[in-house]
Protein backbone atom coordinates (compact mmCIF):
# COMPACT_ATOMS: atom_id res chain seq x y z
CA UNK A 1 0.00 0.00 0.00
CA UNK A 2 1.30 3.17 -1.00
CA UNK A 3 0.08 7.10 -1.77
CA UNK A 4 1.32 8.04 -4.91
CA UNK A 5 1.75 10.88 -6.01
CA UNK A 6 -1.07 12.51 -8.09
CA UNK A 7 -0.23 14.27 -11.73
CA UNK A 8 -1.82 17.91 -12.26
CA UNK A 9 -2.20 19.44 -16.11
CA UNK A 10 -0.52 19.89 -18.24
CA UNK A 11 0.93 16.71 -18.00
CA UNK A 12 0.79 14.83 -21.00
CA UNK A 13 -0.23 11.65 -19.72
CA UNK A 14 -3.66 13.12 -18.60
CA UNK A 15 -4.49 13.35 -22.21
CA UNK A 16 -3.59 9.78 -23.23
CA UNK A 17 -5.80 7.04 -23.63
CA UNK A 18 -5.80 4.44 -20.78
CA UNK A 19 -4.75 0.48 -22.32
CA UNK A 20 -7.22 -2.48 -21.41
CA UNK A 21 -6.28 -4.45 -18.67
CA UNK A 22 -5.69 -7.72 -19.67
CA UNK A 23 -4.95 -9.45 -16.71
CA UNK A 24 -5.46 -8.79 -13.19
CA UNK A 25 -1.97 -9.63 -11.89
CA UNK A 26 -0.42 -8.74 -8.52
CA UNK A 27 1.31 -5.66 -10.25
CA UNK A 28 -2.53 -4.40 -11.09
CA UNK A 29 -4.07 -5.12 -8.12
CA UNK A 30 -1.37 -3.40 -5.85
CA UNK A 31 -1.41 -0.38 -8.30
CA UNK A 32 -5.07 -0.32 -7.83
CA UNK A 33 -5.35 -0.44 -4.24
CA UNK A 34 -2.55 2.14 -3.83
CA UNK A 35 -4.89 4.29 -6.04
CA UNK A 36 -7.74 3.59 -3.04
CA UNK A 37 -5.25 4.83 -0.49
CA UNK A 38 -4.07 7.74 -2.70
CA UNK A 39 -7.63 8.65 -3.18
CA UNK A 40 -8.63 8.36 0.95
CA UNK A 41 -5.42 10.23 1.39
CA UNK A 42 -6.63 12.90 -0.95
CA UNK A 43 -10.32 12.94 0.30
CA UNK A 44 -11.89 12.42 -3.42
CA UNK A 45 -14.58 10.12 -4.49
CA UNK A 46 -12.68 8.75 -7.12
CA UNK A 47 -9.38 8.52 -8.78
CA UNK A 48 -8.61 7.23 -12.42
CA UNK A 49 -4.80 5.62 -13.20
CA UNK A 50 -3.47 8.40 -15.88
CA UNK A 51 -3.63 10.48 -12.16
CA UNK A 52 -1.20 8.90 -11.18
CA UNK A 53 0.73 7.83 -14.51
CA UNK A 54 -0.54 4.49 -15.07
CA UNK A 55 -2.09 4.29 -18.82
CA UNK A 56 -4.31 1.29 -17.67
CA UNK A 57 -8.43 1.32 -17.32
CA UNK A 58 -8.52 1.23 -13.72
CA UNK A 59 -10.73 3.43 -11.32
CA UNK A 60 -11.80 3.73 -7.74
CA UNK A 61 -14.34 5.29 -6.23
CA UNK A 62 -15.24 6.07 -2.84
CA UNK A 63 -19.04 6.83 -2.22
CA UNK A 64 -19.37 9.12 1.09
CA UNK A 65 -22.46 6.57 2.21
CA UNK A 66 -20.30 3.36 1.24
CA UNK A 67 -17.57 1.54 3.70
CA UNK A 68 -15.34 -0.09 1.04
CA UNK A 69 -13.96 1.79 -1.85
CA UNK A 70 -15.59 -0.12 -5.65
CA UNK A 71 -12.33 -0.99 -7.88
CA UNK A 72 -13.11 -1.34 -11.29
CA UNK A 73 -11.35 -2.32 -14.04
CA UNK A 74 -11.99 -1.77 -18.06
CA UNK A 75 -14.94 0.01 -17.02
CA UNK A 76 -17.66 1.46 -19.61
CA UNK A 77 -20.48 3.46 -19.77
CA UNK A 78 -22.77 1.45 -22.02
CA UNK A 79 -26.01 3.28 -22.06
CA UNK A 80 -26.57 7.79 -20.76
CA UNK A 81 -29.84 8.84 -20.53
CA UNK A 82 -30.63 12.79 -20.35
CA UNK A 83 -28.47 15.62 -19.07
CA UNK A 84 -27.95 18.03 -15.35
CA UNK A 85 -26.50 20.34 -14.84
CA UNK A 86 -23.83 19.52 -11.98
CA UNK A 87 -20.77 21.30 -10.27
CA UNK A 88 -17.30 19.11 -10.03
CA UNK A 89 -13.94 19.06 -9.10
CA UNK A 90 -10.80 17.01 -10.04
CA UNK A 91 -7.56 16.48 -8.00
CA UNK A 92 -5.92 17.07 -11.23
CA UNK A 93 -6.85 20.47 -11.38
CA UNK A 94 -6.42 21.80 -8.07
CA UNK A 95 -8.18 24.96 -6.74
CA UNK A 96 -10.92 25.11 -9.85
CA UNK A 97 -14.34 23.67 -9.96
CA UNK A 98 -16.86 23.95 -12.45
CA UNK A 99 -19.96 23.25 -13.88
CA UNK A 100 -20.52 20.31 -16.61
CA UNK A 101 -23.39 18.79 -17.92
CA UNK A 102 -23.64 15.00 -16.91
CA UNK A 103 -26.12 11.97 -17.67
CA UNK A 104 -29.23 11.87 -15.59
CA UNK A 105 -28.63 8.08 -15.25
CA UNK A 106 -26.00 5.50 -16.83
CA UNK A 107 -25.77 1.88 -17.56
CA UNK A 108 -22.49 0.81 -16.17
CA UNK A 109 -20.58 -2.04 -16.84
CA UNK A 110 -16.47 -3.21 -15.40
CA UNK A 111 -14.71 -5.83 -13.65
CA UNK A 112 -14.79 -5.30 -9.72
CA UNK A 113 -11.84 -6.21 -7.44
CA UNK A 114 -13.15 -10.20 -7.28
CA UNK A 115 -12.32 -10.55 -10.90
CA UNK A 116 -16.55 -10.76 -11.40
CA UNK A 117 -18.27 -8.92 -14.16
CA UNK A 118 -20.48 -6.30 -12.73
CA UNK A 119 -23.50 -4.57 -14.55
CA UNK A 120 -25.40 -1.98 -13.09
CA UNK A 121 -27.53 1.55 -13.38
CA UNK A 122 -26.08 4.55 -11.44
CA UNK A 123 -27.54 7.72 -10.85
CA UNK A 124 -26.50 11.03 -8.96
CA UNK A 125 -23.29 11.28 -7.34
CA UNK A 126 -22.17 7.62 -8.34
CA UNK A 127 -22.61 8.07 -12.40
CA UNK A 128 -21.45 11.40 -12.22
CA UNK A 129 -17.78 10.08 -10.60
CA UNK A 130 -18.14 7.18 -12.98
CA UNK A 131 -18.46 9.09 -16.05
CA UNK A 132 -15.69 11.55 -14.68
CA UNK A 133 -13.76 8.87 -13.74
CA UNK A 134 -14.06 6.83 -17.26
CA UNK A 135 -13.64 10.07 -19.16
CA UNK A 136 -10.05 10.53 -17.86
CA UNK A 137 -9.38 6.50 -18.97
CA UNK A 138 -10.26 8.62 -22.82
CA UNK A 139 -7.93 11.75 -21.46
CA UNK A 140 -10.91 14.07 -21.36
CA UNK A 141 -10.78 16.55 -18.45
CA UNK A 142 -14.06 18.08 -17.00
CA UNK A 143 -13.42 21.35 -18.38
CA UNK A 144 -13.49 19.76 -21.49
CA UNK A 145 -17.51 19.78 -20.77
CA UNK A 146 -17.92 23.46 -19.91
CA UNK A 147 -20.39 25.37 -22.08
CA UNK A 148 -18.33 28.71 -21.56
CA UNK A 149 -15.20 29.90 -19.40
CA UNK A 150 -16.99 31.30 -17.41
CA UNK A 151 -17.91 28.11 -15.86
CA UNK A 152 -14.92 27.10 -14.35
CA UNK A 153 -13.83 29.29 -11.67
CA UNK A 154 -11.87 29.76 -8.67
CA UNK A 155 -11.62 28.14 -5.32
CA UNK A 156 -9.43 28.98 -2.50
CA UNK A 157 -6.60 27.59 -2.81
CA UNK A 158 -5.74 25.29 0.38
CA UNK A 159 -1.74 26.71 1.00
CA UNK A 160 -1.73 29.85 0.31
CA UNK A 161 1.64 31.38 -1.20
CA UNK A 162 4.38 33.00 1.43
CA UNK A 163 4.83 36.69 0.15
CA UNK A 164 1.60 36.25 -2.40
CA UNK A 165 -0.42 38.87 -0.61
CA UNK A 166 -2.22 40.38 -3.34
CA UNK A 167 -5.35 38.63 -3.08
CA UNK A 168 -6.94 38.09 0.00
CA UNK A 169 -9.90 35.36 -0.55
CA UNK A 170 -11.90 34.91 2.34
CA UNK A 171 -14.58 32.11 0.70
CA UNK A 172 -15.77 29.25 2.98
CA UNK A 173 -13.71 26.49 2.46
CA UNK A 174 -15.83 23.96 4.61
CA UNK A 175 -17.98 23.92 1.39
CA UNK A 176 -15.78 21.92 -0.42
CA UNK A 177 -16.60 18.95 2.46
CA UNK A 178 -19.81 19.23 2.55
CA UNK A 179 -21.87 16.36 0.27
CA UNK A 180 -23.49 18.41 -2.00
CA UNK A 181 -20.26 19.67 -3.10
CA UNK A 182 -17.76 16.93 -2.79
CA UNK A 183 -15.04 16.57 -4.89
CA UNK A 184 -14.50 14.33 -7.73
CA UNK A 185 -11.87 13.61 -8.90
ZN1 LIG B 1 -10.57 14.14 -12.17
Amino acid sequence: MAILPILEIPHPTLRKRAKKVRGIDKSITKLAYDMVDTMHEAGGVGLAANQVGQLWRIIVIQMPDEEEARVYFNPEIVKTMGTREVEEGCLSLPGYRGLVNRSVWIRFQAIDHGETTVKFKAENLLSQALEHEVDHLNGILYTDHLASHEQLYRIEEQESQPGDEEEEITSDQNSLDTPASLKIN
